[in-house]
């Protein structure tokens, strides 16, 4: 049995995951963490009943007393980065579908898993449609380099652009490199109402109540248009990566990101 531990479990996608996790036979809750409902038993916030496993606030004295070895962590932008050095430094693989982790901090990560050879797993789209939409992106750059991004989630999402929508944009830059698209005199007359700038291709945030995690990636050439899209209507599409990414991040070293990492395998 995998030992794992669930951060933010009283959120959206947290709930989601330990529901996932409870009906795995390989793996096993053994903790939760979340700021507001500490005390509450994980079983009855499912409505299934007693665990036996209790929401704790405190994510370092968590680890320390219930020795996960996974923590799957569903939190916040702003608490992603500290909650994963504290499970490194404690021993605790993390399984991060966090999102709003910039550079800086992947680099800062990195140093820390090779210099104290440990294990982290950052993933920005658990799902397989979307690593599958991100793919098929960067192949396509290559033949029709002129795109732009829009991607489209719920209103109560706090970073803009999305995670994938960055991995994305990466993805694509590698193929194509730096391409100045549109026309050298365009003017916004709003500003901002281009989208945000990513290596000369444009990316849009669009957020509204009633979609879940949606993304078009548009290719233009000349007299054709290719457009790539990927809807996450529920977020179960989400928990096959994540129990995936459980069973399978162990036994590797370093940071890996991204799930087309581990599947395959
Ligand atoms: P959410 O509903 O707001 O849930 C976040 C939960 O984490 C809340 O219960 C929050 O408590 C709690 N929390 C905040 N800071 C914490 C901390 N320091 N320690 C423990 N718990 C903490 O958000 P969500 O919709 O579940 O999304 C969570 C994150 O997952 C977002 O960054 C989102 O973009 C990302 N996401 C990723 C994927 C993927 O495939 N990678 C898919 C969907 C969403 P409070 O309410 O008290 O603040």
């Amino acid at each position: 049995m995998i030992r794992v531990m669930v951060s933010g479990a009283n959120g959206r996608m947290g709930r989601e995951v330990l529901l996932a996790l409870s009906r795995d036979p390989e793996c096993e809750i053994v903790a939760a963490v979340d700021l507001k409902t500490a005390g509450e038993d994980i079983g009855e916030i499912l409505g299934m009943g007693k665990s036996g496993v209790k929401v704790e606030p405190d994510l370092e004295a968590s680890i320390l007393c219930h020795r996960p070895q996974i923590m799957v962590d569903f939190t916040h932008p702003k608490a992603v980065v500290g909650n994963v050095m504290t499970a490194l430094r404690n021993g605790v693989i993390p399984v991060v579908g966090t999102t709003g982790i910039t550079e800086a901090d992947l680099a800062m990560i990195r140093a820390y898993c090779e210099e104290s050879v440990a294990t982290c797993f950052i993933c920005p789209n658990f799902s397989i449609g979307a690593v599958l939409m991100m793919r098929f992106a960067q192949e396509a750059a290559r033949y029709l380099p002129h795109c732009e991004i829009i991607e489209m989630h719920h209103d109560q999402k706090l970073d803009a652009p999305s995670g994938t929508a960055l991995l994305t944009a990466k993805m694509i830059a590698g193929e194509r490199g730096c391409l100045k698209q549109g026309h050298p005199g365009e003017e916004e007359k709003i500003p901002g109402s281009r989208g945000a700038e990513y290596d000369g291709f444009r990316i849009h945030s669009i957020r509204l109540p009633g979609y879940v995690a949606h993304q078009e990636v548009i290719f233009g050439g000349v007299g054709q248009i290719l457009t790539i899209r990927h809807d996450s209507l529920s977020r179960e599409s989400f928990m096959p990566g994540v129990v995936l990414a459980c069973k399978k991040i162990i036994g590797h070293k370093g940071l890996v990101v991204g799930l087309d990492q581990l599947l395959g395998e």
